[in-house]
This record gives structure tokens, C-alpha cells and sequence, in this order.
């Protein structure tokens, strides 16, 4: 168990530094935007990097064209959330409840992972992951998690 405060931004930002390469490669750029430099969340970073990781690579797959992904971080009371927003494909109505079930993959070479996997350590955290999308526009996941301390 490596559960402990760490300061979410510092974490934010190591997902951009291993996440560079990856977007620079297939002509993507991934922004991010902190509104809430300060906050402090209990958790495993290694596992909350992984789940943005994924996040990220899923929006990623889902742009055709070179795109951006937006990764926004915002407090809201005891709360933070931490959104992942592409540009992208979007998920058809029907497939939304079912994104998140393991082996659920629309991908000629997809595992179907990446979601459960997501689910399963954000709500290790105590926290929840959602998802609003539009055929044709985008996707965005959000991920509430609880605050430890704001500084
Ligand atoms: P995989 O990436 O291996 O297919 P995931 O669990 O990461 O498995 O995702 C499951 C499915 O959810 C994907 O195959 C895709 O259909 C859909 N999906 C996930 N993220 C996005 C996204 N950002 N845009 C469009 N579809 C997505
Ligand atoms: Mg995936």
C-alpha cells in the first residue's frame, strides 16, 4: 500500500512529461490547465498517473486527425476533478454503459482493460470516474476524487 498525500500537481505534471513523447509522435498536443496548484490528495501516484496514462492514450486513439487533449484540474469543496477531454470519435450512446466492463474494446487490437483498470484504482481512492461524450465532437472523463489538505 503506497497511499499517501501528494501534492496533485506535481503528479499532473508527470503525466505530461510521459505522455510527450507519445502525443509528439502522432502529432497530438496535450494541455493542461490547473486552477488549484495547492491541493493535496491521499493516494497512490503511481496508480493515478496510470489511470491519466490511459486517459489520455484512449483520446489519443480516438483523434484521427492531429488533435488536442485537454487535461484540466479544478477544486470544487472537499472534492477535485481532474478532466481529460479530446476532440475526438466520441462513444455512441450504446456502448456508454458499457466502456468501463473489462475485455469491452471497439479497437482491432484493444485489450478492453484500460477502463476497468481506471475504475477499479479511482474507486480504490475513494473517488468516482464518469464519462460524457458526443458522436462526432468528443469524450471527456472526469475523475473526482476526495481532497486531503489544501496546502
Ligand atoms: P481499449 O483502449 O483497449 O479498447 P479501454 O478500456 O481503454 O480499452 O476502452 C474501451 C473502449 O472505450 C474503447 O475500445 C473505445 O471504444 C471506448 N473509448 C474509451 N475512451 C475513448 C475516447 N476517449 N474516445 C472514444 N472512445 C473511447
Ligand atoms: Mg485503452
Amino acid at each position: 500500500n503506497h497511499m499517501k498525500p501528494e501534492k496533485l500537481a506535481q503528479c499532473l505534471e508527470r503525466v505530461m512529461s510521459l505522455t510527450e513523447s507519445d502525443a509528439a509522435s502522432r502529432g497530438h498536443r496535450i494541455i493542461l490547465d490547473m486552477k488549484d496548484e495547492s491541493v493535496y490528495v491521499n493516494m497512490d501516484r503511481d496508480k493515478i498517473v496510470q489511470v491519466l496514462i490511459n486517459l489520455i492514450r484512449n483520446a489519443f486513439e480516438a483523434m484521427s486527425d492531429p488533435g488536442e487533449v485537454h487535461m484540466d484540474m479544478l477544486k470544487e469543496g472537499d472534492k477535485v476533478l481532474i478532466t481529460v477531454s479530446d476532440t475526438g470519435s466520441g462513444i455512441p450512446e450504446s456502448s456508454l454503459s458499457s466502456i468501463f466492463n473489462p475485455f469491452f474494446t471497439t479497437k482491432e487490437e484493444g485489450t478492453g482493460l484500460g477502463l476497468a483498470l481506471c475504475q477499479k484504482i479511482v474507486q480504490d481512492h475513494n473517488g468516482k470516474i464518469t464519462v460524457q461524450s458526443e458522436l462526432g465532437t468528443g469524450s471527456t472523463f472526469t475523475l473526482c476524487l476526495p481532497v486531503e489538505s489544501n496546502e
